[in-house]
């Protein structure tokens, strides 16, 4: 473990560039005749060596200020030793007796969690409820999962079968789907994530099922095509049953007046999901949290402690509004958590999740609350939402850039603007082509590691500012770069 920490400490804190440049067929080739599974051993000192050589020269680099692509943190120490302490002692979290302190200390997260985001945790129905929805006497409830992907499941997935169970008295779970299933949609954002309509898929639904809804010109849903768009399935005799509301999209950090999306969830009886899994945090902060306005209104979060959080992959959280809607993916196993269980008060989480044996991933918000406070944390946050603020200005008062939209979290997105044109190329085309190039140069010179995305069909550069280290000196480095790249991409196509 010290060798490891040491070699990582090497590599990371010394690096000068986020990435070493090597293309896939380089590495592939580098590992052409290496061997997985040799037949006899060296010895476990020679294999830190081999694997810290074989992995971090290579790796992006999430820790260099440079490293602005993706929503992958760089994490903290605090979730890094969380992380050595619970794969050292491998607690699983689907019955309470291969993993008693974990399972209390998952519970005691997932109720602080609820209480962050609004829902109420009390469970009785006499509480006053603090900022709760009044009027039920719902007890929220919840479990660490993989990822949004995971949580974006499991929220869909009890609301089919809520519908399911409450329009044709079916239980999903056991007899599957009804024929009129066909009919079923889920509306999301166009800009929304793809795991919903993933999602739909794995739920028997179809992709098809998820209904695109329009959003304004800052990405968020406009509640306007919303209603038209419900009125337009309900006149077509589908039944829309659930809303997924963003809180922070991937591309731009928008987020969907939750409010307003609540309000036409119950006119219209749907389940609302709300995929917090990058936005989420905002919810720590004193200065960002009314950004996250009506999310207590949810039925289920998604939300994601590898992104904002901070935490070494993987942790992710869902957040269920009524706990009492897990019944519709209850089961007991004998070996597992058997009924006995359940009447002696015994929790056993599997009965929360879809997964089965399943890490202890809480401990790593746990150990950095403790150490940070939840105002060391949205510290950090906040940094990096500023930060997103003062490099999309210096973009926006750039004519060499275009600056798709503010910020709302720390995603900017812009493309660099060719000062010439291309003989036979239009100009949309030949924009794609000189930003593709832009950030495939930063990547190879070692430069920058920078995301690509689309924008109205049109190829745009994405820096995802999550890291508390990066200053708006390296931002400016990385503009440079952008620029110098663009125009050498220029010259070389058209000289
Ligand atoms: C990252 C992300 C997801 C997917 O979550 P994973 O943690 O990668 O499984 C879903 N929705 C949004 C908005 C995201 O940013």
């Amino acid at each position: 473990m010290n060798r490891a920490a040491a070699a990582v400490r090497a590599a990371v804190s010394e690096a000068e560039s986020p990435y070493a440049g090597s293309e896939y067929d380089d590495l592939a080739a580098a590992f052409d005749d290496f061997d997985p599974v040799p037949e006899r051993g060296d010895g476990l000192d020679a294999a830190v060596e081999w694997a810290a050589d074989a992995v971090l020269a290579n790796s992006a680099l999430v820790s260099h200020p440079k490293c602005v692509a993706h929503l992958q943190c760089p994490p903290l120490v605090s979730g890094l030793v969380a992380e050595a302490l619970l794969t050292a002692v491998n607690q699983s979290m689907d019955s309470w007796d291969q993993s008693p302190a974990a399972t209390v200390l998952e519970e005691a997260m997932i109720e602080e969690l609820c209480a962050l985001f609004g829902y109420d945790t009390t469970d009785d129905d006499t509480s006053a409820g603090g900022d709760a929805v009044a009027g039920d006497d719902a007890t929220a409830d919840g479990v660490f999962t993989s990822g949004g992907t995971q949580s974006n499941f499991l929220g869909l997935l009890l609301a089919r079968d809520r519908y399911v169970h409450e329009a044709w008295g079916r239980r999903a779970q056991t007899e599957g789907l009804p024929p009129e299933a066909d009919s079923l949609r889920i509306l999301c954002s166009e800009v929304g994530h793809f795991t919903a309509e993933q999602a739909a898929a794995h739920l028997g639904l179809g992709e098809n099922a998820v209904v695109p809804v329009s959003t304004d010109d800052e990405f968020r849903v406009d509640p306007g095509a919303l209603s038209a768009t419900l009125d337009g399935l309900e006149a077509d005799g589908k039944r829309p049953f659930a809303l997924v509301g963003t809180a922070g999209t991937t591309d731009f950090g928008s987020i969907d007046p939750l409010d307003a999306l609540a309000d036409c969830a119950d006119e219209h009886d749907l389940w609302f999901h709300v995929d917090a899994a990058f936005g989420g945090a905002l919810a720590l902060s004193d200065r960002h949290r009314d950004k996250l306005a009506g999310i207590e209104r949810a039925d289920s979060l998604a939300v994601d402690f590898h992104k904002l959080f901070y935490q070494p992959i993987s942790c992710g959280a869902f957040l269920l509004r009524d706990g009492a809607n897990y019944r519709y993916i209850a089961r007991n196993e004998a070996y597992l958590n058997p009924e006995r269980d359940d009447k002696a008060g015994v929790p056993n989480l599997v009965s929360k999740s879809v997964q089965t044996t399943r890490r202890f991933d809480a401990l790593k918000p746990l150990v950095t609350f403790r150490a940070l406070g939840r105002e060391g944390v949205a510290e950090l946050v906040e940094y990096t939402l500023d930060l997103a603020d003062e490099v999309a200005a210096r973009i926006a008062a750039d004519p060499a850039f275009e600056l798709v939209t503010e910020p709302t979290l720390n995603a900017v997105v812009f493309r660099y603007v060719p000062f010439r044109d291309h003989p036979t190329l239009d100009d949309g085309a030949w924009s794609d082509r000189v930003n593709r190039q832009v950030r495939r140069t930063l990547l190879h010179r070692g430069r920058g590691v920078v995301a690509r995305t689309e924008v109205d069909g049109r190829v745009h550069l994405k820096f995802t500012l999550l890291n508390p280290n990066t200053t708006p000196a390296d931002v400016d480095d990385l503009l440079v770069n952008v620029k110098q790249y663009g125009a050498a991409a220029e010259s070389e196509a058209v000289e």
